[in-house]
């Protein structure tokens, strides 16, 4: 039923060599592989429709706005929203976040007002609440995760009372795997009154995302991890949510009427779009979920967690090499350490071999350093990642094992 060599046809990168070997990217949590359609909607674009997107002065602007405004209707649709005016453009969860922080710290956050975290979180996830923190005097709180990489529940709902103004956590953690059990989490940060963030940025390519299910405020991510172009993505809000936000970048696009002394603004999503949006890249993202939607979300959830369970089982019989996290539901990542040999050179030694995985921090320091690491090698996978690859990255540790 899931044919993935079929799958692997539809990206042209996926055919190419490295160092005279075929290339095995199991990087995907960096970074996923684009698909033909996906490249030549792209092309399509710019061969075509090219406009910024004064809507009404000439027909390819129209053209352009309303391929832009498909792409938001699909983005909605995808991730199960009210209305296509609850998703706003931005380059990735990265400016996302920020995005949400800096206007959280214009309305929403008083001094002494609690933002609470898990340990697992990305850096994009950390540090534009510090810079919220620093500029209105709320605090920043930290859930704990367990020596599996799973959230403490009870630690969590401790740490959420009445000065809890907002919850930010990731769906699923880039360095462990962890899914989090965000329809629960956010159910208790409700019963507090907070206000809850998520940052989807693993979550999107591995699980099927309902926001109106999970019971979320806002959820976070990046297009180029979901089989899109780079410098597009998306922000859900609720609708009541955005309506009462102040805007954040000002310029074209965000306004009503401007004079020098008074700006009035837009309704979202506009008003949160200042300037010209990555329209080809938008377009881009309406394609790649075309095709996720042509494959089927839960079908590769099916695929992906067989794989996941292939390479684990295998990787749990390599001597000298140590997992780093066992969550209950795992997406996408693995994450270990050889001993004796640094990540980095793991790293090498597989890419030799025509295999990309990634070694390093995986911007997730405190997670990392709460199992004592400053670096793991982290192999990511997608649902056009094969046994065969498993094997070929698998064999090559077990070499790599016995040089210890
Ligand atoms: N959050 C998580 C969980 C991520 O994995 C990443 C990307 N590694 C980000 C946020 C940031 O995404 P981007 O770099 O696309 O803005």
């Amino acid at each position: 039923m899931f044919d993935v060599e079929s799958i692997r046809r539809d990206f042209p990168i996926l055919r190419r060599e490295v160092h005279g070997k075929p290339l095995v990217w199991l990087d995907n949590a960096a970074t996923t592989q684009k698909p033909q359609v996906v490249i030549d909607r792209v092309s399509r674009f710019y061969e075509h429709e090219n406009s910024n997107i004064h809507r009404g002065t000439h027909t390819l602007a129209e053209e352009a706005c309303d391929a832009c405004e498909r792409a938001r209707t699909k983005v909605a649709d995808f991730l199960g929203a009210s209305s296509m005016l609850e998703i706003v453009f931005v380059r990735g969860t990265t400016e996302g976040l920020n995005l949400l922080a800096a206007v959280f710290s214009e309305s929403l956050l008083r001094p002494g007002d609690e933002i609470l975290l898990t340990e697992a979180e990305h850096h994009a996830n950390i540090v534009p609440w510090q810079f919220a923190a620093k500029k209105t005097g709320a605090v920043i709180r930290v859930a704990p995760v367990d020596d599996n990489g799973d959230i403490i529940l009870e630690e969590y709902e401790r740490l959420l009372g009445s000065r809890t103004r907002v919850v930010s956590i990731t769906h699923i953690s880039n360095a462990l795997g962890t899914v989090m059990p965000i329809r629960e989490m956010t159910a208790m940060a409700k019963r507090v009154g907070a206000t809850v963030v998520i940052d989807g940025a693993q979550g999107v390519p591995h699980r099927r995302v309902n926001v109106q299910e999970i019971g979320c405020d806002f959820y976070v991510f990046s297009g180029h991890k979901l089989f899109a172009p780079m410098g597009i993505g998306a922000v859900y809000g609720r609708k009541e949510m955005w309506e009462q936000l102040p805007p954040w970048q000002g310029g074209g696009n965000m306004v009503q009427h401007v004079t020098f002394e008074k700006t009035t603004f837009a309704q979202p999503p506009k008003r949160f779009e200042a300037g010209t949006p990555a329209l080809s890249a938008a377009v881009g993202l309406g394609a790649a979920i075309d095709y996720l939607n042509g494959i089927g979300l839960d079908a590769i959830e099916r695929y992906e967690t067989r794989l996941l369970d292939y390479a684990l089982e295998g990787i749990r019989s390599i001597t000298g090499l140590r997992l780093i996290g066992q969550p209950r539901d795992r997406g996408g990542v693995i994450s270990f350490v050889m001993d004796g040999i640094p990540d980095l050179e793991v790293a090498r030694m597989l890419d030799a071999e025509g295999i990309a995985v990634r070694a390093g921090t995986h911007c997730a320091q405190p997670i990392l350093r709460r199992f004592g690491l400053e670096s793991t090698v982290r192999p990511s996978f997608a649902f056009y990642n094969t046994q065969t690859e498993a094997d070929a990255m698998l064999e090559t540790l077990r070499r790599i094992s016995l040089r210890r």
